[in-house]
């Protein structure tokens, strides 16, 4: 099958001509092709992430030819064949046409070629092995990448169970395209060669698995490839507190209804237990960064009780004490659980108003504890709190006098 996607716009700015015309004066026109997600995606009409270079040029010459046009290149991965070029910050990763030689299912052993169809051979999935020249003329070496593309189905390149045991992340890699790619029933070989290698993933680097698994749960549709990876057992090998996917379900449902934005870090805290230990340590062993760890330690909190008959005061509270952030994470995690549909406007109207308040500033400083006659020391803060527990009882009252008026009572009546 040939086709042609025409010259896309992004093959057209100043970075991309510019790497390319290094690459060319270096080698020969049509020595340098793009693949992978930016070919894929404009086949499908879908926004490109990043733009993946292959050559026939050895990763010397690709690190001659970029410094001599004055871009840099970075040796991201040389011993795949690997250089990252930075044109007006912009990175794009060329990398030399290979084939892989031999493997442990964790580094592939390369050789590099001047054969495209070699460097298909050694591709994951045949939509990820259509080549693109700088006219947008297809090549397709499997014969089958853009019909396959077109068609949803994602198919290894060659025998699904060999393809796996030369890397085992890709068998995350299969549930990722299938969330983003796949239409219809998902290829049987594929999903029966997962689920007999299944365990061979538990030793694999925290950092690629989480990445994969974020990528795969920020599908727009990822329901359908979570349920087969959960039937085929690749969930519970990654993820073994996923016992069931009906919270994360029901949260994939109310984004869609609500037109919530697609949160894979909310979606990830319905697999796991509602434990902020347990969160940390999970965190911990897929490597997530900091900020994500403290945000599903948050979300997964229970303390204040969240219900979708929470007063407008208790949500006020609750805002205050955990953070907008958390709260809303907190709610719409409720939400999700509560496996009910019916009070859809009373947990929005939860959202709405903690959207809506921002806590005011406490009235009092520790200068006015001072000034009421508690000495320095830890007992100003004592003051504080209880003043700032009044303070919160009586939903965030904006009146200062009342505030002193209150200090003053607490001061006196604690013994110092
Ligand atoms: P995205 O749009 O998310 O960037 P992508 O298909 O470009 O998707 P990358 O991870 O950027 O994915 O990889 C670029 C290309 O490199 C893939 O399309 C595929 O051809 C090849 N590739 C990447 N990882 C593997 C792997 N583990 N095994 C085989 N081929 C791979
Ligand atoms: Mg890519």
């Amino acid at each position: 099958m040939t086709d042609n996607i025409g010259q896309q716009p992004w093959m057209k700015t100043p970075q991309v001509v510019a790497v390319m015309d290094a690459l060319e004066a270096r080698g020969f026109t049509g020595c340098a092709r793009f693949v992978g997600g930016c070919v894929r995606n404009s086949l499908l009409n879908r926004p490109i992430e990043d733009i993946d270079i292959a050559t026939t040029l050895t990763p010397d010459q690709i690190t001659e030819a970029l410094q001599e046009a004055g871009i840099r290149a970075v040796p991201t991965g040389v011993e795949h064949g690997t250089i990252t070029a930075v044109a007006d910050s912009q990175p794009f990763e060329i990398t030399t046409l290979r084939r892989d030689v031999s493997t442990d299912g964790r580094r592939a052993v390369v050789a590099f070629t001047q054969d495209w169809t070699e460097d298909a051979q050694r591709r994951d999935f045949t939509l990820n092995a259509v080549y693109a020249d700088r006219d947008g003329t297809l090549f397709d070496p499997t014969g089958r990448g853009i019909e396959d593309g077109k068609a949803g189905r994602i198919v290894f390149v060659g025998d699904a169970m060999t393809r796996i045991r030369e890397d085992y992340l890709r068998i995350l890699r299969f549930f990722r395209f299938q969330a983003w790619y796949g239409k219809g029933d998902a290829d049987e070989k594929a999903l029966a060669a997962c689920k007999a290698l299944k365990e061979s993933l538990s030793g694999r680097p925290a950092e690629r698995t989480a990445k994969e698994l974020t990528k795969l749960l920020a599908a727009e549709e990822p329901r359908p490839a979570m349920a087969l990876m959960a039937q085929t057992g690749v969930l519970g090998t990654i993820l073994p507190c996923a016992k069931d996917l009906a919270a994360f379900n029901q949260l994939v449902e109310i984004e869609t209804d609500q037109l919530f934005e697609n949160d894979p870090i909310l979606r990830l805290a319905t697999l796991i237990p509602e434990d902020q230990v347990g969160a940390a340590q999970i965190s911990e062993r897929l490597r997530l960064s900091n900020e994500v760890r403290d945000r599903l330690v948050a979300a997964v909190g229970k303390t204040p009780r969240i219900t979708s008959w929470m007063s407008p005061r208790e949500i006020r509270r609750a805002v205050y004490a955990i953070g907008l952030r958390a709260l809303t994470d907190r709610v719409k995690l409720a939400w999700a659980k509560s496996g009910r549909t019916s009070v859809t406007h009373q947990w929005r109207g939860l959202l709405a108003l903690a959207e809506s308040w921002s806590p005011p500033p406490f009235p009092l400083t520790g200068e006015d504890v001072i000034q009421s006659g508690v000495p320095k020391g830890p007992m100003v803060g004592q003051v504080l709190r209880e003043v700032e527990d009044w303070w919160i009882d009586h939903d965030f009252i904006d009146d200062k006098f009342s505030a002193i008026e209150k200090l003053k009572a607490v001061a006196q009546g604690m013994a110092y």
